[in-house]
């Protein structure tokens, strides 16, 4: 079951829930029905790469962490969505393994 996290609209309070894809989103704690669903799906990778690009990291050394991590982020890929998935979606993770 997926998790997602969400805002209430009326009270503000962040909180996760489990529930699947096509699910309506779940009241808050406190009972309120407006609630957001939050985008929270920005990969860490990205992020790092992020990191290291503002710290003027040399192009080789963007290159090395990058072919370090995508074989992770790939295999965390697969663990969660399964192999076909990744084979259908994530063509640019899987450059390394053509
Ligand atoms: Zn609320």
């Amino acid at each position: 079951m997926p998790r997602y996290d969400y805002r209430c609209l009326v009270c503000e309070v962040v909180f996760e829930a489990k529930h699947g894809f096509d699910d309506p989103p779940p009241p808050c704690p406190n009972g309120h029905s407006e609630v957001q669903r939050l985008i929270t799906t920005t990969p860490r990778l990205l992020k790092g790469m992020a990191a290291l690009a503002s710290r003027s990291a040399s192009k080789e050394e963007l290159q090395a962490k990058w072919a370090e991590e995508t074989p992770k982020l790939r295999k965390k890929l697969v663990e969660k969505l399964g192999e076909e998935t990744v084979r259908k979606h994530g063509s640019t993770l899987g450059r390394a393994d053509d």
